[in-house]
Protein backbone atom coordinates (compact mmCIF):
# COMPACT_ATOMS: atom_id res chain seq x y z
CA UNK A 1 0.00 0.00 0.00
CA UNK A 2 1.17 3.74 -0.99
CA UNK A 3 2.42 4.97 2.02
CA UNK A 4 0.14 8.60 2.76
CA UNK A 5 1.34 11.92 2.34
CA UNK A 6 0.46 15.22 3.53
CA UNK A 7 2.43 18.42 2.97
CA UNK A 8 2.60 18.96 6.65
CA UNK A 9 2.82 16.68 9.61
CA UNK A 10 1.95 18.09 12.91
CA UNK A 11 2.41 15.77 16.14
CA UNK A 12 0.09 16.73 19.00
CA UNK A 13 -2.77 18.65 19.11
CA UNK A 14 -2.41 20.55 22.40
CA UNK A 15 -1.81 24.31 22.76
CA UNK A 16 0.95 25.00 19.65
CA UNK A 17 -0.42 22.18 17.76
CA UNK A 18 -4.11 23.53 17.47
CA UNK A 19 -3.12 26.73 16.88
CA UNK A 20 -0.90 25.39 14.05
CA UNK A 21 -3.25 23.13 12.54
CA UNK A 22 -5.87 26.22 12.26
CA UNK A 23 -3.25 28.41 10.60
CA UNK A 24 -1.30 25.87 8.17
CA UNK A 25 -5.05 24.83 6.98
CA UNK A 26 -5.96 28.04 6.24
CA UNK A 27 -4.37 27.89 2.90
CA UNK A 28 -6.67 25.60 1.36
CA UNK A 29 -3.23 24.52 -0.85
CA UNK A 30 -2.23 22.22 1.58
CA UNK A 31 -2.72 19.79 3.34
CA UNK A 32 -2.17 18.77 6.97
CA UNK A 33 -2.25 15.85 9.36
CA UNK A 34 -2.38 16.44 13.39
CA UNK A 35 -1.74 12.75 15.09
CA UNK A 36 -2.74 13.21 18.16
CA UNK A 37 -2.47 10.32 21.17
CA UNK A 38 -4.88 10.76 23.16
CA UNK A 39 -8.23 9.53 22.22
CA UNK A 40 -11.38 11.79 20.41
CA UNK A 41 -13.59 12.12 23.61
CA UNK A 42 -13.95 15.05 25.22
CA UNK A 43 -15.45 14.97 28.93
CA UNK A 44 -17.96 17.19 30.18
CA UNK A 45 -15.57 18.95 32.97
CA UNK A 46 -13.32 20.19 29.95
CA UNK A 47 -16.09 22.53 28.82
CA UNK A 48 -17.13 24.05 32.80
CA UNK A 49 -14.55 26.06 33.94
CA UNK A 50 -14.88 25.48 37.54
CA UNK A 51 -14.61 21.87 37.02
CA UNK A 52 -10.56 22.16 35.67
CA UNK A 53 -9.92 20.02 38.91
CA UNK A 54 -12.05 17.57 38.50
CA UNK A 55 -10.11 16.30 34.97
CA UNK A 56 -6.85 15.61 37.13
CA UNK A 57 -6.00 12.05 37.04
CA UNK A 58 -8.29 11.10 34.70
CA UNK A 59 -8.39 9.77 30.91
CA UNK A 60 -7.64 12.97 29.69
CA UNK A 61 -4.56 13.23 31.97
CA UNK A 62 -1.24 11.59 30.99
CA UNK A 63 -0.51 11.92 34.47
CA UNK A 64 2.99 11.83 34.80
CA UNK A 65 5.13 11.50 37.77
CA UNK A 66 8.79 12.97 38.26
CA UNK A 67 12.05 11.46 39.43
CA UNK A 68 12.47 12.26 43.23
CA UNK A 69 12.85 15.58 43.51
CA UNK A 70 16.19 16.42 45.73
CA UNK A 71 14.93 19.91 46.52
CA UNK A 72 11.63 18.91 47.93
CA UNK A 73 12.94 15.75 50.33
CA UNK A 74 13.12 13.02 47.53
CA UNK A 75 9.65 13.27 47.31
CA UNK A 76 8.12 12.81 43.76
CA UNK A 77 5.68 14.99 41.80
CA UNK A 78 2.44 14.43 40.28
CA UNK A 79 2.70 16.12 36.73
CA UNK A 80 -0.40 16.36 35.01
CA UNK A 81 -0.26 16.91 30.85
CA UNK A 82 -3.48 16.76 28.41
CA UNK A 83 -4.22 14.06 26.31
CA UNK A 84 -6.92 14.68 23.55
CA UNK A 85 -7.77 17.09 20.65
CA UNK A 86 -6.67 20.31 22.83
CA UNK A 87 -3.80 19.03 24.66
CA UNK A 88 -3.25 20.38 28.29
CA UNK A 89 -5.53 23.22 27.22
CA UNK A 90 -8.22 20.82 28.20
CA UNK A 91 -6.41 21.28 32.09
CA UNK A 92 -5.64 24.27 32.38
CA UNK A 93 -6.93 27.13 34.79
CA UNK A 94 -7.65 29.77 31.89
CA UNK A 95 -5.99 32.12 33.09
CA UNK A 96 -4.68 34.38 30.67
CA UNK A 97 -1.24 36.19 30.84
CA UNK A 98 1.22 37.21 28.70
CA UNK A 99 4.27 37.59 30.91
CA UNK A 100 6.75 40.56 31.11
CA UNK A 101 8.45 42.14 28.27
CA UNK A 102 11.97 41.71 29.81
CA UNK A 103 10.84 37.42 29.31
CA UNK A 104 11.06 37.94 26.11
CA UNK A 105 13.48 40.11 25.55
CA UNK A 106 15.74 37.76 27.85
CA UNK A 107 14.85 34.81 25.17
CA UNK A 108 16.45 37.40 22.38
CA UNK A 109 19.58 38.15 24.49
CA UNK A 110 20.00 34.63 25.09
CA UNK A 111 19.90 34.15 21.34
CA UNK A 112 16.83 33.37 19.89
CA UNK A 113 16.97 36.37 17.74
CA UNK A 114 13.74 38.32 16.51
CA UNK A 115 11.57 37.23 19.61
CA UNK A 116 12.30 40.41 22.17
CA UNK A 117 9.01 41.73 23.41
CA UNK A 118 8.72 44.47 20.57
CA UNK A 119 8.71 41.46 17.80
CA UNK A 120 6.14 39.19 19.78
CA UNK A 121 3.45 41.52 20.84
CA UNK A 122 1.53 41.81 17.53
CA UNK A 123 1.31 38.08 17.82
CA UNK A 124 -0.19 38.34 21.31
CA UNK A 125 -2.83 40.90 19.57
CA UNK A 126 -3.42 38.69 16.64
CA UNK A 127 -4.87 35.55 19.23
CA UNK A 128 -6.54 37.59 21.51
CA UNK A 129 -10.52 38.09 21.31
CA UNK A 130 -10.39 40.22 24.46
CA UNK A 131 -13.86 41.64 25.58
CA UNK A 132 -12.57 44.85 27.62
CA UNK A 133 -9.89 47.00 25.58
CA UNK A 134 -7.53 47.75 28.59
CA UNK A 135 -4.73 49.36 26.07
CA UNK A 136 -3.67 49.86 22.64
CA UNK A 137 -2.10 46.39 22.52
CA UNK A 138 -5.28 44.22 23.66
CA UNK A 139 -6.42 42.13 20.78
CA UNK A 140 -9.88 41.68 20.41
CA UNK A 141 -10.48 39.92 17.21
CA UNK A 142 -8.27 37.06 17.45
CA UNK A 143 -10.20 33.60 18.02
CA UNK A 144 -8.90 32.74 21.86
CA UNK A 145 -12.37 34.76 23.29
CA UNK A 146 -11.46 35.84 26.79
CA UNK A 147 -13.04 37.84 29.32
CA UNK A 148 -12.22 39.98 32.45
CA UNK A 149 -13.36 37.88 35.77
CA UNK A 150 -14.01 40.90 37.79
CA UNK A 151 -16.99 41.54 35.20
CA UNK A 152 -18.76 38.44 35.48
CA UNK A 153 -20.17 38.25 39.04
CA UNK A 154 -17.11 37.38 40.71
CA UNK A 155 -16.67 35.84 44.17
CA UNK A 156 -16.31 38.66 46.65
CA UNK A 157 -13.77 36.87 48.90
CA UNK A 158 -12.14 36.89 45.66
CA UNK A 159 -12.19 40.87 45.90
CA UNK A 160 -11.20 40.70 49.39
CA UNK A 161 -7.92 39.57 48.02
CA UNK A 162 -7.52 42.61 46.17
CA UNK A 163 -8.30 45.25 48.73
CA UNK A 164 -5.86 43.20 50.98
CA UNK A 165 -2.99 43.31 48.76
CA UNK A 166 -3.52 47.09 48.08
CA UNK A 167 -3.28 47.72 51.62
CA UNK A 168 0.00 45.97 51.99
CA UNK A 169 1.28 48.50 49.04
CA UNK A 170 0.35 47.07 45.88
CA UNK A 171 -1.12 48.89 43.37
CA UNK A 172 -4.40 47.18 41.47
CA UNK A 173 -4.35 47.07 37.71
CA UNK A 174 -7.17 47.30 35.56
CA UNK A 175 -5.03 44.15 33.28
CA UNK A 176 -1.93 42.38 33.86
CA UNK A 177 -0.81 42.29 30.36
CA UNK A 178 -1.48 45.97 28.77
CA UNK A 179 0.23 48.04 31.58
CA UNK A 180 3.44 49.15 29.53
CA UNK A 181 6.79 47.09 29.18
CA UNK A 182 8.47 48.15 32.25
CA UNK A 183 5.88 48.22 34.91
CA UNK A 184 3.12 45.87 33.17
CA UNK A 185 2.54 42.20 35.35
CA UNK A 186 3.43 44.32 38.87
CA UNK A 187 0.60 44.95 40.87
CA UNK A 188 -3.05 42.98 41.86
CA UNK A 189 -6.08 42.79 39.89
CA UNK A 190 -8.86 40.36 38.32
CA UNK A 191 -7.50 38.16 36.08
CA UNK A 192 -8.45 37.91 32.25
CA UNK A 193 -9.87 34.71 31.45
CA UNK A 194 -10.23 32.18 28.58
CA UNK A 195 -13.71 31.88 29.39
CA UNK A 196 -16.87 33.04 27.43
CA UNK A 197 -20.37 32.47 27.76
CA UNK A 198 -19.55 30.17 30.41
CA UNK A 199 -17.35 27.75 28.60
CA UNK A 200 -13.41 27.08 28.88
CA UNK A 201 -11.87 28.83 25.68
CA UNK A 202 -9.09 26.41 25.41
CA UNK A 203 -7.03 25.95 21.91
CA UNK A 204 -10.12 23.40 21.21
CA UNK A 205 -12.80 25.45 21.02
CA UNK A 206 -10.95 28.53 19.82
CA UNK A 207 -8.79 26.88 17.10
CA UNK A 208 -9.20 23.24 16.11
CA UNK A 209 -12.33 22.57 15.92
CA UNK A 210 -13.55 25.38 14.04
CA UNK A 211 -10.65 24.34 11.57
CA UNK A 212 -12.27 20.54 11.09
CA UNK A 213 -14.57 21.72 9.26
CA UNK A 214 -11.56 22.15 6.35
CA UNK A 215 -11.03 19.30 4.34
CA UNK A 216 -7.60 19.79 3.85
CA UNK A 217 -7.41 19.36 7.48
CA UNK A 218 -6.79 15.45 9.46
CA UNK A 219 -6.95 14.91 13.03
CA UNK A 220 -5.91 11.76 13.92
CA UNK A 221 -6.56 10.66 17.61
CA UNK A 222 -5.03 7.28 19.62
CA UNK A 223 -2.11 8.03 16.94
CA UNK A 224 0.68 7.91 19.01
CA UNK A 225 3.93 9.51 17.46
CA UNK A 226 6.84 6.63 17.95
CA UNK A 227 9.85 8.17 15.47
CA UNK A 228 10.69 10.76 13.30
CA UNK A 229 11.72 9.15 9.71
CA UNK A 230 14.77 10.70 8.14
CA UNK A 231 16.20 10.18 4.75
CA UNK A 232 20.01 11.09 5.28
CA UNK A 233 19.22 15.07 7.22
CA UNK A 234 16.11 15.37 5.99
CA UNK A 235 12.86 14.83 8.16
CA UNK A 236 10.31 12.85 5.49
CA UNK A 237 7.95 11.73 7.99
CA UNK A 238 6.47 10.13 10.67
CA UNK A 239 6.67 6.68 12.03
CA UNK A 240 3.17 6.14 14.68
CA UNK A 241 1.11 3.80 16.90
CA UNK A 242 -2.77 3.51 16.21
CA UNK A 243 -3.66 2.53 19.79
CA UNK A 244 -6.15 0.03 21.09
CA UNK A 245 -8.43 0.79 24.17
CA UNK A 246 -7.44 1.04 26.68
CA UNK A 247 -4.07 2.72 25.87
CA UNK A 248 -6.44 4.84 24.08
CA UNK A 249 -9.63 6.23 24.98
CA UNK A 250 -12.47 4.35 23.37
CA UNK A 251 -15.53 6.47 23.16
CA UNK A 252 -17.40 4.32 25.32
CA UNK A 253 -14.65 4.76 27.85
CA UNK A 254 -14.89 8.53 28.90
CA UNK A 255 -18.67 10.20 28.77
CA UNK A 256 -18.35 13.71 27.11
CA UNK A 257 -18.12 14.83 23.50
CA UNK A 258 -16.34 12.96 20.64
CA UNK A 259 -14.52 15.86 18.67
CA UNK A 260 -16.06 16.77 15.60
CA UNK A 261 -14.52 14.82 12.74
CA UNK A 262 -11.76 13.55 14.89
CA UNK A 263 -12.00 10.16 13.31
CA UNK A 264 -11.29 11.38 9.45
CA UNK A 265 -8.79 9.56 8.22
CA UNK A 266 -8.61 6.68 11.06
CA UNK A 267 -6.09 3.96 10.71
CA UNK A 268 -6.20 0.55 11.98
CA UNK A 269 -4.34 -0.57 15.25
CA UNK A 270 -0.51 -1.26 14.26
CA UNK A 271 2.18 0.88 13.72
CA UNK A 272 2.08 3.26 10.50
CA UNK A 273 3.79 5.51 8.16
CA UNK A 274 3.02 8.77 6.89
CA UNK A 275 5.29 11.37 4.95
CA UNK A 276 5.44 14.76 4.90
CA UNK A 277 6.27 16.51 1.80
CA UNK A 278 7.29 19.60 3.80
CA UNK A 279 8.21 19.63 6.86
CA UNK A 280 7.20 17.72 10.45
CA UNK A 281 6.38 20.09 13.01
CA UNK A 282 6.77 18.20 17.02
CA UNK A 283 4.32 20.21 19.39
CA UNK A 284 4.16 16.90 21.86
CA UNK A 285 4.77 19.38 24.82
CA UNK A 286 7.73 19.88 27.26
CA UNK A 287 7.46 16.46 28.25
CA UNK A 288 7.14 14.26 24.94
CA UNK A 289 9.17 16.58 22.32
CA UNK A 290 12.34 16.23 23.55
CA UNK A 291 11.55 12.40 23.99
CA UNK A 292 10.54 12.37 20.42
CA UNK A 293 13.68 13.59 19.13
CA UNK A 294 15.69 11.46 21.36
CA UNK A 295 13.69 8.64 20.27
CA UNK A 296 14.56 9.47 16.45
CA UNK A 297 18.74 9.48 16.98
CA UNK A 298 18.00 13.22 17.79
CA UNK A 299 20.07 14.12 21.16
CA UNK A 300 23.32 14.02 22.96
CA UNK A 301 25.16 10.59 21.73
CA UNK A 302 26.41 8.74 24.99
CA UNK A 303 22.30 9.09 26.24
CA UNK A 304 21.66 7.79 23.01
CA UNK A 305 23.88 5.21 22.50
CA UNK A 306 22.49 3.79 26.35
CA UNK A 307 19.48 2.97 24.83
CA UNK A 308 21.14 1.71 21.71
CA UNK A 309 19.59 4.40 19.13
CA UNK A 310 21.49 5.27 16.43
CA UNK A 311 22.88 9.16 16.33
CA UNK A 312 20.82 10.79 13.53
CA UNK A 313 21.87 14.21 14.79
CA UNK A 314 24.48 14.95 17.58
CA UNK A 315 22.42 17.73 19.31
CA UNK A 316 23.17 17.39 23.28
CA UNK A 317 20.75 19.77 24.18
CA UNK A 318 17.92 17.94 23.70
CA UNK A 319 15.90 17.16 27.21
CA UNK A 320 18.50 19.67 29.27
CA UNK A 321 16.86 23.05 30.40
CA UNK A 322 13.87 21.29 31.35
CA UNK A 323 12.14 24.01 34.00
CA UNK A 324 8.78 24.75 35.55
CA UNK A 325 7.28 26.84 38.02
CA UNK A 326 6.69 25.99 41.21
CA UNK A 327 3.99 26.69 44.41
CA UNK A 328 2.61 25.64 47.50
CA UNK A 329 -0.79 26.27 49.00
CA UNK A 330 -1.78 28.21 52.34
CA UNK A 331 -5.63 27.43 53.17
CA UNK A 332 -7.85 29.56 56.02
CA UNK A 333 -11.42 28.81 56.86
CA UNK A 334 -13.44 31.50 56.85
CA UNK A 335 -16.35 33.22 58.63
CA UNK A 336 -19.16 32.91 55.99
CA UNK A 337 -20.43 31.00 53.66
CA UNK A 338 -18.83 30.95 49.97
CA UNK A 339 -21.00 31.58 47.31
CA UNK A 340 -20.94 28.58 44.95
CA UNK A 341 -17.53 28.31 43.60
CA UNK A 342 -17.60 30.41 40.03
CA UNK A 343 -15.73 30.96 36.72
CA UNK A 344 -12.10 29.21 36.85
CA UNK A 345 -12.10 29.43 40.66
CA UNK A 346 -9.31 31.47 40.39
CA UNK A 347 -10.24 35.67 39.86
CA UNK A 348 -7.69 37.53 41.45
CA UNK A 349 -3.84 37.61 41.97
CA UNK A 350 -0.90 39.45 42.91
CA UNK A 351 2.36 39.63 41.27
CA UNK A 352 5.73 40.96 42.64
CA UNK A 353 9.39 40.93 42.16
CA UNK A 354 10.76 39.01 46.01
CA UNK A 355 13.52 41.84 46.59
CA UNK A 356 13.83 45.84 45.03
CA UNK A 357 15.62 45.65 41.37
CA UNK A 358 14.13 42.89 39.89
CA UNK A 359 12.77 44.35 36.40
CA UNK A 360 10.24 41.78 36.66
CA UNK A 361 7.71 39.79 38.86
CA UNK A 362 9.57 36.49 40.01
CA UNK A 363 6.75 35.82 42.56
CA UNK A 364 2.70 34.88 41.79
CA UNK A 365 0.61 34.83 44.44
CA UNK A 366 -2.57 33.10 43.23
CA UNK A 367 -5.86 33.14 44.78
CA UNK A 368 -8.22 30.63 44.71
CA UNK A 369 -11.83 30.83 46.41
CA UNK A 370 -12.02 26.98 47.22
CA UNK A 371 -9.48 24.75 49.60
CA UNK A 372 -6.78 24.03 47.63
CA UNK A 373 -6.69 20.48 49.23
CA UNK A 374 -9.47 18.01 49.06
CA UNK A 375 -8.37 16.89 52.27
CA UNK A 376 -8.61 19.77 54.41
CA UNK A 377 -11.76 20.91 51.84
CA UNK A 378 -13.85 18.24 53.36
CA UNK A 379 -13.77 19.13 57.33
CA UNK A 380 -13.72 22.52 56.56
CA UNK A 381 -16.10 23.48 53.49
CA UNK A 382 -15.31 27.08 53.68
CA UNK A 383 -11.86 27.42 52.96
CA UNK A 384 -10.10 29.59 50.39
CA UNK A 385 -5.90 28.84 49.28
CA UNK A 386 -3.23 31.44 48.35
CA UNK A 387 -0.82 29.64 46.13
CA UNK A 388 2.30 31.81 46.39
CA UNK A 389 4.63 30.34 43.51
CA UNK A 390 8.30 31.33 41.81
CA UNK A 391 7.55 32.25 38.69
CA UNK A 392 11.30 33.18 37.63
CA UNK A 393 13.00 29.89 38.86
CA UNK A 394 16.99 29.62 38.50
CA UNK A 395 16.71 25.85 39.03
CA UNK A 396 16.93 23.75 36.17
CA UNK A 397 16.40 19.29 35.47
CA UNK A 398 16.13 17.38 32.14
CA UNK A 399 14.04 15.01 30.65
CA UNK A 400 15.32 11.57 29.52
CA UNK A 401 14.55 8.47 28.13
CA UNK A 402 13.76 5.72 30.72
CA UNK A 403 14.29 2.94 27.95
CA UNK A 404 13.80 2.79 23.87
CA UNK A 405 9.91 1.74 24.50
CA UNK A 406 8.18 4.67 22.33
CA UNK A 407 5.09 4.16 24.98
CA UNK A 408 7.29 4.54 28.28
CA UNK A 409 7.26 7.27 30.07
CA UNK A 410 10.35 9.45 30.20
CA UNK A 411 12.20 10.26 33.23
CA UNK A 412 10.80 13.92 34.23
CA UNK A 413 13.22 16.25 36.71
CA UNK A 414 11.96 19.43 37.27
CA UNK A 415 14.68 20.00 39.76
CA UNK A 416 11.94 21.94 41.84
CA UNK A 417 13.23 23.84 44.80
CA UNK A 418 17.15 22.95 43.61
CA UNK A 419 18.59 25.96 44.17
CA UNK A 420 18.00 27.77 47.66
CA UNK A 421 16.98 31.24 46.13
CA UNK A 422 14.27 29.24 44.91
CA UNK A 423 13.44 28.03 48.31
CA UNK A 424 13.99 31.17 50.07
CA UNK A 425 11.65 32.68 47.63
CA UNK A 426 8.30 30.47 48.49
CA UNK A 427 9.26 30.76 52.23
CA UNK A 428 8.96 34.81 51.25
CA UNK A 429 5.73 34.18 49.09
CA UNK A 430 4.21 32.08 52.17
CA UNK A 431 4.65 34.79 54.56
CA UNK A 432 3.73 37.85 52.72
CA UNK A 433 0.12 35.14 52.01
CA UNK A 434 0.06 35.37 55.50
CA UNK A 435 0.19 39.23 55.69
CA UNK A 436 -2.84 38.92 53.19
CA UNK A 437 -4.65 36.98 55.41
CA UNK A 438 -3.87 39.36 58.49
CA UNK A 439 -5.05 42.34 56.87
CA UNK A 440 -7.87 44.54 57.90
CA UNK A 441 -9.12 43.92 53.94
CA UNK A 442 -9.24 40.30 54.85
CA UNK A 443 -10.39 40.31 58.29
CA UNK A 444 -14.04 40.27 57.68
CA UNK A 445 -13.78 36.65 56.06
CA UNK A 446 -10.41 35.60 57.97
CA UNK A 447 -11.34 32.80 60.64
CA UNK A 448 -8.00 30.11 60.92
CA UNK A 449 -5.17 29.29 59.25
CA UNK A 450 -5.60 25.09 58.36
CA UNK A 451 -2.16 25.14 56.42
CA UNK A 452 0.46 25.35 57.28
CA UNK A 453 -1.35 25.93 60.42
CA UNK A 454 -0.29 28.26 63.64
CA UNK A 455 2.67 25.74 64.35
CA UNK A 456 5.03 26.65 61.02
CA UNK A 457 6.25 30.00 62.27
CA UNK A 458 10.41 29.82 62.00
CA UNK A 459 12.30 30.03 59.18
CA UNK A 460 13.47 26.62 59.52
CA UNK A 461 10.12 25.34 60.16
CA UNK A 462 8.71 27.30 57.21
CA UNK A 463 11.77 25.92 54.74
CA UNK A 464 10.54 22.45 55.85
CA UNK A 465 6.66 22.91 55.30
CA UNK A 466 7.47 24.09 51.61
CA UNK A 467 9.60 20.95 51.23
CA UNK A 468 7.01 18.75 52.01
CA UNK A 469 4.05 20.89 49.93
CA UNK A 470 5.58 22.28 46.98
CA UNK A 471 3.99 21.33 43.67
CA UNK A 472 4.19 21.59 40.08
CA UNK A 473 2.26 24.76 38.78
CA UNK A 474 2.24 22.93 35.47
CA UNK A 475 4.24 25.48 33.18
CA UNK A 476 6.62 22.84 32.45
CA UNK A 477 8.99 24.62 29.81
CA UNK A 478 12.41 24.81 28.17
CA UNK A 479 13.41 20.88 27.21
CA UNK A 480 14.27 21.93 23.65
CA UNK A 481 15.60 25.43 24.00
CA UNK A 482 16.20 27.88 20.50
CA UNK A 483 18.98 29.50 20.29
CA UNK A 484 22.07 29.85 18.42
CA UNK A 485 24.61 27.86 21.20
CA UNK A 486 25.80 25.00 21.21
CA UNK A 487 23.17 23.58 23.69
CA UNK A 488 20.06 24.78 22.24
CA UNK A 489 18.06 22.66 19.95
CA UNK A 490 15.63 24.43 17.78
CA UNK A 491 17.43 28.10 15.43
CA UNK A 492 14.97 31.29 16.25
CA UNK A 493 13.06 30.02 13.51
CA UNK A 494 12.26 26.72 15.50
CA UNK A 495 14.09 24.45 13.06
CA UNK A 496 15.95 21.97 14.44
CA UNK A 497 19.78 22.01 14.68
CA UNK A 498 21.49 19.59 12.16
CA UNK A 499 18.43 18.41 10.17
CA UNK A 500 16.25 19.83 7.56
CA UNK A 501 12.75 19.80 6.95
CA UNK A 502 11.68 19.32 11.00
CA UNK A 503 10.67 22.00 13.65
CA UNK A 504 9.69 22.05 17.20
CA UNK A 505 6.54 24.53 18.33
CA UNK A 506 5.45 23.76 22.28
CA UNK A 507 6.68 24.98 25.52
CA UNK A 508 9.53 22.99 25.33
CA UNK A 509 11.37 25.88 22.75
CA UNK A 510 11.01 28.91 25.13
CA UNK A 511 14.57 29.37 26.51
CA UNK A 512 12.96 30.30 30.23
CA UNK A 513 9.59 30.26 31.05
CA UNK A 514 7.80 33.83 30.86
CA UNK A 515 7.23 35.04 34.53
CA UNK A 516 3.00 33.95 34.65
CA UNK A 517 0.73 30.86 32.88
CA UNK A 518 2.51 30.37 29.85
CA UNK A 519 -0.71 28.97 27.68
CA UNK A 520 -0.90 31.90 26.15
CA UNK A 521 3.05 32.65 25.53
CA UNK A 522 3.04 29.43 23.88
CA UNK A 523 -0.50 29.84 21.44
CA UNK A 524 1.82 33.00 20.32
CA UNK A 525 4.86 30.95 19.46
CA UNK A 526 2.50 28.74 17.35
CA UNK A 527 0.99 32.05 15.72
CA UNK A 528 4.82 33.26 15.21
CA UNK A 529 5.46 29.54 13.67
CA UNK A 530 3.04 29.45 11.44
CA UNK A 531 4.00 32.52 9.95
CA UNK A 532 7.94 31.13 9.34
CA UNK A 533 6.79 28.22 8.09
CA UNK A 534 4.31 29.66 5.45
CA UNK A 535 6.43 32.35 4.95
CA UNK A 536 9.24 32.36 2.72
CA UNK A 537 11.21 29.85 4.55
CA UNK A 538 8.51 26.80 3.87
CA UNK A 539 10.54 24.15 3.77
CA UNK A 540 13.63 25.06 4.74
C1 LIG B 1 -3.68 21.63 35.56
C2 LIG B 1 -3.07 22.67 34.69
C3 LIG B 1 -3.39 24.01 34.89
C4 LIG B 1 -2.82 24.99 34.08
N1 LIG B 1 -3.24 26.29 34.22
C5 LIG B 1 -2.81 27.23 33.33
C6 LIG B 1 -3.37 28.54 33.33
O1 LIG B 1 -4.28 28.87 34.10
N2 LIG B 1 -2.90 29.43 32.42
C7 LIG B 1 -1.89 29.12 31.55
O2 LIG B 1 -1.47 30.01 30.79
N3 LIG B 1 -1.37 27.87 31.53
C8 LIG B 1 -1.82 26.92 32.36
N4 LIG B 1 -1.34 25.64 32.29
C9 LIG B 1 -0.24 25.36 31.34
C10 LIG B 1 -0.68 25.19 29.89
O3 LIG B 1 -1.90 24.52 29.81
C11 LIG B 1 0.41 24.41 29.15
O4 LIG B 1 1.65 25.02 29.37
C12 LIG B 1 0.16 24.36 27.66
O5 LIG B 1 -1.13 23.92 27.37
C13 LIG B 1 1.20 23.44 27.00
O6 LIG B 1 1.08 23.55 25.60
P1 LIG B 1 1.96 22.67 24.63
O7 LIG B 1 1.48 22.94 23.26
O8 LIG B 1 3.40 22.89 24.93
O9 LIG B 1 1.68 21.15 25.05
P2 LIG B 1 0.31 20.38 25.25
O10 LIG B 1 -0.86 21.31 25.27
O11 LIG B 1 0.50 19.51 26.44
O12 LIG B 1 0.16 19.52 23.92
C14 LIG B 1 0.88 18.37 23.62
C15 LIG B 1 -0.06 17.42 22.87
O13 LIG B 1 0.71 16.44 22.22
C16 LIG B 1 0.13 15.17 22.43
N5 LIG B 1 1.22 14.21 22.34
C17 LIG B 1 2.25 14.05 23.20
N6 LIG B 1 3.09 13.11 22.72
C18 LIG B 1 2.59 12.68 21.55
C19 LIG B 1 3.03 11.73 20.58
N7 LIG B 1 4.16 11.05 20.73
N8 LIG B 1 2.25 11.53 19.49
C20 LIG B 1 1.10 12.23 19.30
N9 LIG B 1 0.64 13.13 20.22
C21 LIG B 1 1.39 13.37 21.30
C22 LIG B 1 -0.48 15.29 23.81
O14 LIG B 1 -1.47 14.31 24.04
C23 LIG B 1 -1.04 16.71 23.78
O15 LIG B 1 -2.32 16.75 23.22
C24 LIG B 1 -1.89 24.63 33.06
C25 LIG B 1 -1.58 23.29 32.85
C26 LIG B 1 -2.17 22.31 33.64
C27 LIG B 1 -1.84 20.87 33.37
Amino acid sequence: MATEQYDYVIVGSGTAGSVLANRLSADPDVSVLVLEAGGSRIPPEVDDPSSWYKLLGGPVDWGYTSVPQPGLGGRRTYEPRGKAPGGSSNLYIMMHIRGHASDFDNWAYQGAAGWAYEDVLPYFARLEGQEDVTAATTGTDGPQRITNAGLHGPNPVSRAFIDAAVELGHREIADFNTDGPRRGLFGTGWHHIDVADGRRQGVLAAYLEPALTRPNLTLRTGAQSTRLLFDGDTCTGVEYAQLRAPATLSDSDVPGRTVRDAHSGASTPGTHTVRARREVIVAAGAIESPKLLLLSGIGHPDALREHGIEVTAAVPGVGENFHNHVLAGLMAEVTQELPAPAQNLSESALFLSSRPGLPAPDLQIAFVHVPFDVIVGQDHPNTVSILPGVVRPVSRGWIRLASADPLAHPLIHPNYLGDRWDLERMVQGVKLAREIFATSAFSPWYKQELQPGPGTVSDEELRTWVRQKSESYHHQAGSCRMGIDDLSVVDPELRVHGVRNLRVVDASVMPAVPSGNCHTAIAMIAERAADFIGGPNRGA
